[in-house]
């Protein structure tokens, strides 16, 4: 197989030194770009701010539980391949794992030929996915789920990863009237969120950056006494 132009770029989250230093020479040598962040909140944050092709993520982490993270990065936003490291036997927590958003499973001891074919079927999948999507198309706003980028007039427009959240639950149900409590469950999740005034914020926020007049907006609409509705 042919090199490819561009490095894939591998963020792993994981916290034994020794594992650490054998994936990432690993890797290298498969002429991958490798990074490591060595516990939950470092890896969350590195997960989310940079642009990776794949993320390997232990389990057991100091900090963090790696299915919080899990979570945490597709509630950002964040949509690159994820693979768990789990110990061996973790049965129970596979389903769970695949729940929160993880692409697939690798249980310790592997052997490096595995773990880098997986990788290379997450890299697959992913390619295949980008080719294939065609951007939802409202007005002057195009909107990527895959690359989770908004153009405006073919601008990229600075949406943060929850707006982006917001606005792909809305374009997802689209014409359906979203109670802000939906909205909370769904986009915020379960666990979290002071009030229902948190979606008022963020819809303010979304309008001000997605319609082309936000006082008088078209495709987020008010629906008085229920929630938001979404038409475009
Ligand atoms: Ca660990």
């Amino acid at each position: 197989m042919a090199a490819p132009l561009r490095q894939k770029r591998v963020l792993l989250i994981e916290d034994e030194p020794g594992l650490v230093l054998t994936l990432t020479d690993r890797l290298k040598s498969e002429d991958y770009e490798v990074a490591a962040a060595s516990d939950g909140p470092a890896g969350l944050e590195r997960g989310t701010r940079e642009a990776w092709d794949i993320i390997l993520l232990d389990v057991m982490l100091p900090g963090a539980n790696g299915f919080g993270v899990c979570r945490d990065l597709r509630q950002r936003g964040v949509t690159t391949p994820i693979i768990m490291l789990t110990a061996r036997g973790q049965i129970v927590d596979k389903v769970l794992g695949l729940k929160l958003g993880a692409d697939d499973y690798l249980t310790k001891p592997f052997d490096m030929l595995e773990l880098t074919a997986r990788i290379e079927v997450q890299l697959r999948r992913a390619t295949a996915a980008t080719s294939g999507t065609t951007p939802c198309l409202f007005g002057a706003v195009s909107v990527d789920f895959r690359k989770a980028q908004v153009l405006k007039d073919g601008e990229v427009i600075d949406l943060s990863a929850r707006e982006f959240l917001l606005l792909k639950y809305f374009i997802e149900h689209r014409e359906a009237t979203l109670s802000r409590d939906e909205l909370l469950n769904e986009v915020w999740g379960y666990h979290s969120m002071p009030s229902t005034r948190t979606v008022d914020v963020h819809v303010a926020w979304l309008r001000q950056k997605i319609e082309p007049i936000p006082r008088t907006p078209q495709y987020v609409l008010t629906v008085h006494g229920l929630g938001y509705k979404f038409v475009g």
